[in-house]
């Protein structure tokens, strides 16, 4: 009988893992039926079993490994950190082999002087931070908040917003150039390093080639090693709160200080998500922040004063509001700091009212926490977003809310909740995202991820299929809702609908540039809708 599409004849699959382990070492082809679990599972849900994870230790081992794969029919399925959840690199076939990019993590240079770096692009955005710290530099966007797994590779193939990017944008802003093996194994550089004797520390000169492999979902190649734009790093920062009664009035003053630059980051969540967080939260992590705060404010007076602050001020703001949000800005100077500050509170104005600045503060004292893969008491957590401009964004969220509206029975026979929690993203774009929360069983990441002593506060659900089944289903509604409303995204994996009736030049090119790099159609198939 044929064996269907996708799938290796068992002696096929016997000769590539022993080529595999031929060309980079038996210890870097793993077979093991729990790495296998692992690497196929997301923060959202499992794909197919691979035949093995593949962790090369250098570029010369991924550009040794990978058409070795691709020759043997096989899908090459990449992975960072794993900290995505829109099955960005899922095996969609049991022909899979998962490149897991841990192994390469070093830092090739620093140069605090030209005020660029180049990383392996396994490289997490906390080791990177905290290799930048001595030399008074960071990365111009220097992390997602699941820096401490997630990686450079993986924030620059699937585009990532959070620190540095309220005043700069995406991930994307940070990027100068890329080493990229392509799927015949061809080593490519973007950027200036792509000419003898010439270093990246400029990514404009000519077509920009580093711009196409941001956020391709890793369908273009497997990234190698990223050059970043650094700055120095600023001596003070701080931070404002804010609540608000209505959406309108949020978004206009969100809009205000989004247009002038002021804040470096932008963290927002409707009140009633905060409440339950703070409902879940425990008297010891409440210490453990209150530490780590006290650690980061720049002088031993002021981190008292500010810990003294979060005790007496920290959850009042969660009665009455509808909506917050914090602001987190900096400055070389008291002086700079202020002003900031000033323009600020100025440009919210009437719309809301401040309240501490607790949020930003906590934020600040540690940007890379463990990264939370289930919510508040352990339930399982989808976020979905959409990026809309500022003079979108209050009709879309209307839509969103009559959409849950109706919905408002049926997500409540299922335990479902859905939050709202938002940010910007440089001066003209409002990142509005959903945050879906159900009770269900873990899987294997989720207990791999978090800390045994978190995991231990949390409850595991029941299987619930059915709820399953109807947050997949609210999935593909939303996104559906966000396209009608022109909603851009990052973390397009196999989800966001980039191709769909994208113009035909347009989408010709990309086809071509994929053939191109990728005549099997064999690198992550069915990212950004490309095959
Ligand atoms: C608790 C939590 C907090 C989060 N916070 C944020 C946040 O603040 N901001 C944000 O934007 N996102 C956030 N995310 C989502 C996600 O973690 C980030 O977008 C992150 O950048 C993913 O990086 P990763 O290394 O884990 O990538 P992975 O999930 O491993 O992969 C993501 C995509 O990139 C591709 N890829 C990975 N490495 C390479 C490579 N070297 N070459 C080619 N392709 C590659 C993969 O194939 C896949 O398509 C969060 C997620 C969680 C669970």
């Amino acid at each position: 009988m044929p064996l269907p599409v996708h799938t290796l004849e068992p002696e096929s699959s016997r000769q590539l893992l022993a080529q595999l382990q031929q060309a980079i070492g038996a210890a870097q082809v793993s077979t093991d039926n729990a790495e296998r679990r692992l690497a196929s599972e997301d923060v959202y849900r499992s794909g197919h079993m691979p035949l093995a994870v593949v962790r090369p230790l250098s570029t010369a081992e991924v550009a040794a490994a990978v058409p070795l794969i691709v020759a043997a029919g096989c899908g090459i399925f990449v992975r960072g950190g794993g900290m995505s959840y829109t099955d960005a690199y899922l095996p969609d076939r049991e022909a899979a082999v998962i490149l897991d990019m841990g192994g390469l993590t070093g830092i090739r240079e620093i140069n605090a002087g030209d005020l660029y770096a180049t990383v392996e692009a396994g490289c997490t955005w906390a080791a990177l931070d905290a290799a930048l710290q001595p030399h008074g530099v960071r990365a111009i966007f220097w992390g997602p908040m699941s820096g401490q797994l997630a990686t450079v590779g993986g924030a620059m193939s699937q585009g990532a917003a959070t620190f540095g990017s309220g005043r700069n944008g995406p991930s994307s802003a940070a990027a100068l150039g890329f080493e990229v093996v392509l799927a015949d194994g061809r080593i490519l550089e973007t950027g200036g390093a792509a000419q003898p004797n010439h270093s990246n520390f400029f990514r404009h000169y000519g077509p920009d080639l580093t711009g196409l492999f941001t956020g391709d979902a890793g369908a273009l190649g497997v990234k190698t090693a990223v050059t970043l734009q650094l700055e120095p790093r600023p001596r003070l920062g701080d931070g404002l709160s804010f609540a608000f009664d209505d959406f309108r009035g949020l978004a206009e003053g969100v809009a205000a200080v989004s247009r002038q630059g002021l804040a470096t980051e932008v963290f927002g969540a409707e009140t009633a998500l905060a409440r339950q967080v703070a409902d879940a939260s425990t008297f010891k992590s409440d210490l453990k922040t209150l530490w780590a705060v006290s650690q980061a404010a720049h002088n031993p007076l002021a981190g008292i004063k500010r810990v003294a602050q979060i005790a007496a001020n920290g959850r009042r703001f969660l009665k009455d509001s509808r909506y917050t949000i914090s602001f987190l800005t900096e400055g070389d100077s008291g002086a700079e700091l202020r002003r900031n500050l000033r323009g600020i509170r100025a440009a919210i104005g009437s719309h809301g009212y401040e309240i501490p600045n607790t949020m930003a503060t906590i934020t600040r004292a540690m940007p890379f926490p463990p990264p939370m893969v289930l919510g508040p008491g352990g339930r399982r957590l989808l976020p979905l977003h959409g990026i809309v401009p500022h003079s979108g964004v209050a009709t879309l969220h209307a839509a969103v809310q009559a959409y849950l509206t109706e919905q408002s029975d049926t997500c409540r026979a299922h335990g479902v909740d859905v939050f709202l929690v938002y940010s910007t993203l440089g001066r003209s774009a409002f990142l509005y995202e959903l945050v879906i929360y159900w009770p269900d069983e873990w899987n294997t990441l989720h207990r791999a991820t978090l800390p045994a002593d978190m995991l231990a506060l949390f409850k595991e659900g029941e299987p619930r299929p059915e709820a399953r089944e109807y947050v997949d289903e609210l999935k593909t509604q939303l996104v559906e809702l966000m396209y009608a409303h022109g909603a851009a995204h990052l973390q397009i994996g196999r989800l966001y609908p980039y191709g769909r009736d994208r113009s035909a030049p347009s989408q010709a090119l990309l086809n071509q540039i994929k053939a191109e790099v990728d005549p099997g159609g064999l690198i992550n198939p069915g990212a950004l809708g490309l095959s």
